[in-house]
């Protein structure tokens, strides 16, 4: 599974990387960064989908199942 990440969306609330901090961490300035290129890890799909479905600015979709 891959996800897309768009920083220009980002508001920085940092909900993905609470939710699915194997692929989202909260960078310096406060928005969030890929760890990946947007592979998520085996076995952390449903994270992935809740990080996607709850970020509050849409800027996670995912890219490929
Ligand atoms: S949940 Fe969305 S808006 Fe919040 S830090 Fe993650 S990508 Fe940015």
């Amino acid at each position: 599974m891959k996800v897309h990440f768009d920083a220009t969306k980002c508001s920085g609330y940092g909900r993905c990387a609470e939710v699915c901090p194997s692929v989202f961490s909260m960078g310096e300035f406060g928005y969030a960064e890929l760890l990946t290129d947007g592979t998520v890890p085996a076995g952390d799909e449903a994270k992935a989908r809740e990080a996607v479905s709850e970020c509050p600015e849409k800027a996670i979709s995912v890219l490929s199942e």
